[in-house]
Order: C-alpha cells, then sequence, then structure tokens
C-alpha cells in the first residue's frame, strides 16, 4: 500500500492536469449511501415509478415526498470528507484542473473544489421549472409539497431525472478534460455506467496515467487502470497529498498557496 501511496503522490507531483472521476464511493464516508447495489435507494423505490422525469412531471408533489423523506435530510446535513478535501486541496495546489463526478450531493463544492462537472447534476440546488431560479435545497420550504418558487412555479431538483439527457455542456468539458489530463484519478467509482465509463479510456488513450481509488478490484482494474489503491476514498488521498507535502512538492507550477 505504501509504495502505491508514493508512486501516485510521484505522479501526481509531475502532474500538469489532474483530472479526477468521482462516483457514490467517495461520499460514504460523508454518510450517504449509493443509489445502486445493496441497501441502496433504488432497491428501496423503484426509480422508473419515482426518479423519472415523466413520473416528476405527472405527479411532482408524489415524487417530492419520496425526495424529502430519502435524500432532503441525508444531502441538507452531509459534510464534505477526507477525500473531498484533499481533491479540493490538490486544485488549490495547481495539480487538479477538474473534477468529474456522477454523484448529486454537491460535496466537491462544499470541499472548495471550483471547477466541478457535474453528469447529474446537483440535488443541493433547486430550480424553478417556470422562471428557471434557482434555490438551495436546505433553503426550501418543504411543508407544501412541491415547494414553489416565489413566481408561484414548481420547484424541481437541479439533477438529472431517469429519462433525461446528461448536460451537453457537461459531457463535451468531461471528454476535453479527459482527453487532456496527464493523470486521472478514479475514485469511488467502478465506472461501469456511461459517460463516465468512457472517461478512463479516452484518459488513457491520451498517454494518462490511471490511478483507481476503490475498496476493491472493478473492471478497470486489470483493463485500464496502470494500478489500484485498495482503500477507502478518505484515508488513501489523505495520505496521498500528505506525501506530496513531505516530500516538499508544490505541484507542476511550484507554487503553493
Ligand atoms: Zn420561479
Amino acid at each position: 500500500m505504501e509504495e502505491l501511496i508514493n508512486r501516485a503522490a510521484e505522479a501526481l507531483s509531475r502532474s500538469q492536469h489532474t483530472v479526477a472521476l468521482t462516483g457514490a464511493g467517495i461520499s460514504i464516508e460523508s454518510g450517504i449511501p449509493p443509489f445502486r447495489g445493496k441497501g441502496g435507494l433504488w432497491e428501496k423505490i423503484d426509480p422508473m415509478t419515482f426518479a423519472h422525469i415523466d413520473a416528476f412531471k405527472r405527479d411532482p408533489a408524489l415524487v417530492w415526498e419520496v425526495l424529502v423523506k430519502e435524500m432532503k435530510g441525508m444531502i441538507d446535513t452531509a459534510r464534505p470528507n477526507d477525500a473531498h478535501i484533499s481533491l479540493a486541496r490538490l486544485e488549490e495546489m495547481g495539480i487538479l484542473s477538474a473534477v468529474i463526478t456522477q454523484n448529486v450531493d454537491g460535496l466537491h463544492q462544499a470541499a472548495g473544489s471550483r471547477d466541478v462537472i457535474e453528469f447529474h447534476g446537483n440535488f443541493a440546488w433547486l430550480r424553478c421549472m417556470s422562471c428557471d431560479g434557482r434555490c438551495e435545497t436546505r433553503e426550501a420550504d418543504v411543508a407544501q409539497l412541491p415547494p414553489r418558487c416565489s413566481c408561484g412555479g414548481i420547484y424541481r431538483p437541479d439533477c438529472v431525472f431517469f429519462g433525461e439527457m446528461i448536460p451537453p455542456g457537461a459531457l463535451t468539458r468531461s471528454q476535453l478534460a479527459a482527453s487532456q489530463c496527464d493523470v486521472m484519478l478514479v475514485v469511488g467509482t467502478s465506472a461501469l455506467v456511461q459517460p463516465a465509463a468512457f472517461m478512463p479510456i479516452i484518459a488513457k488513450e491520451g498517454g494518462a496515467t490511471v490511478i483507481e481509488i476503490n475498496p476493491e478490484p472493478t473492471p478497470l482494474t486489470s483493463s485500464v487502470s496502470d494500478f489500484l489503491i485498495a482503500g477507502s476514498a478518505g484515508p488513501v488521498l489523505s495520505s496521498v497529498l500528505e506525501t506530496i507535502g513531505a516530500n516538499g512538492s508544490g505541484g507542476a507550477s511550484g507554487s503553493t498557496r
């Protein structure tokens, strides 16, 4: 493990454009369980009934009831963990240029990351379906469902429902970032779902070192990743950052704040 941490720290110290691809695994330590898999939300409720845009348009109050019960409290109170914070720190050091995430919890931004590309939008914000006005989810009045904007329009979560497209801008920007990076950190995701699945492949084809941080090997491990650091995202990324600090490297630009 220690040797792999050193290898990651070395690659990052040399890197001019690192991109991180993150998924549900990075937020588990913040108390947010993954949607998919055992104990996940999609095991409890049918996403086609409660997370599809048609269902929302048909009966926004019903979908909101489920969202408030299953998600809102969790996301309102969740705080970034060491993994989110380490990625924000890498950006500050001039090593990391962007985070591509499949998560909707807004924790990368909460940790201080500035360039976050969100494939599935964000549940930390709501958007008015009439005037496009935005409101923080934790500020929303959910005494009456669905929550409404001051213009009278219905608020929807600013995330991508089933049946909706990935925002085209997010897709284009992530492809560009993946093709230009020299190191890609794949953190807390097996990247099985498109379009995330493409990103490590694009990075690899562009000559980048792909470093995977996951508790268990994934299909990426043998086919795409240069190496896997098997462990939880928080402790692993903290150790990597510590090692970079100890080696006295401030990233490619040589300037740290
Ligand atoms: Zn409005």
